[in-house]
């Protein structure tokens, strides 16, 4: 076994999860990149720049609606290098849904992913952690965070869910030393925010911009994954059972 650090991470071959595999595999910890095969996203361009830049990476398919699935990636996942040091369980979907069109399914697709995920990413890690230490950093979101967000009730829920879900397992993996932390992003540009018919569209996402203290700066996916990189590491030893907002100052704007 290698005192190497190794980080697990679901989502990892696109967005937010892409950078934060990239933002782990520069600072010189091994990567194990779960993707998800029905989606469109390569994880071989992820693993060509890793490990062009000499890193350590490796891809394992997971969909994490699938307990069994979830359960043999960190199985693989520890077997390639002994352990899981770090998850980072940041798999997700957003879905626009009124009300009135939200039907159990709907509902139940978004929290099976979004929330649910989280919970059995981090479950399926529990025999893989060191003997003392390691983190768990979950992806939550500004919307069901800080703020509704009217035809995304389902995705709303899911979030505010994983907070939820942060706060008891910190209490809970505390005592093996294991801290359990979010991210809470704001509007970030990635495939999810790009999409106009579910999210804002590149026209959205600059309008936000625009009104942001730092404005015109958008978010970008390495400004969440430096937070995600931050909440692992050992400079935040102290830190658990809370979340970093990463909007870029959003949640100070007054409504004008
Ligand atoms: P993204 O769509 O690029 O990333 C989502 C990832 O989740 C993709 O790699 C996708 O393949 C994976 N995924 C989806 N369903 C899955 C499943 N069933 N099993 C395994 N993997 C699955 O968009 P992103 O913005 O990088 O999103 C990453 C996370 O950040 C998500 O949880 C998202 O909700 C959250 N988030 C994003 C923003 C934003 O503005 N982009 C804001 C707040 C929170």
């Amino acid at each position: 076994m290698t005192n190497r650090q190794n980080v697990v991470i679901t989502g990892g071959a696109s967005g937010i999860g892409a950078a934060a595999a990239r933002c782990f595999a520069g600072a010189g910890y091994a990567v194990a990149i779960g993707y998800h095969p029905a989606d469109p996203h390569d994880p071989a361009l992820v693993l060509e720049d890793i490990h062009g830049e000499g890193g350590v990476a490796a891809a394992f398919p997971v969909d994490v609606r699938d307990t069994g699935q979830v359960a043999a990636f960190l199985a693989d996942a520890a077997a390639q290098w002994g352990r899981v040091d770090h998850v980072i369980a940041n798999a997700g979907i957003l879905r626009r849904a009124a009300l009135g069109d939200l039907t159990d399914d709907a509902w139940n697709e978004v929290i099976d992913i979004d929330l649910t995920g989280v919970m059995r990413t981090v479950r399926a890690a529990l025999p893989y952690f060191p003997e003392a230490g390691g983190s768990v950093v979950a992806v939550s979101s500004i919307v069901g965070a800080n703020y509704g967000w009217a035809e995304h009730a389902h995705y709303a829920a899911a979030k505010a869910g994983v907070l939820g879900l942060v706060q008891s397992l910190a209490q809970e993996l505390g005592p093996r030393g294991i801290r359990v932390n979010a991210v809470v992003p704001g509007t970030i540009e990635s495939p999810q925010s790009l999409d106009a018919t579910h999210s804002l569209g590149q026209a959205g996402i600059d309008q936000q911009a625009a009104l942001l203290p730092l404005a015109p700066r958008t978010g970008t996916v390495e400004d969440v994954a430096a937070a995600i990189g931050f909440l692992a590491s050992d400079a935040a030893g102290f830190i658990t059972g809370t979340s970093l907002l990463v909007d870029g100052g959003l949640g100070t704007v007054s409504p004008r």
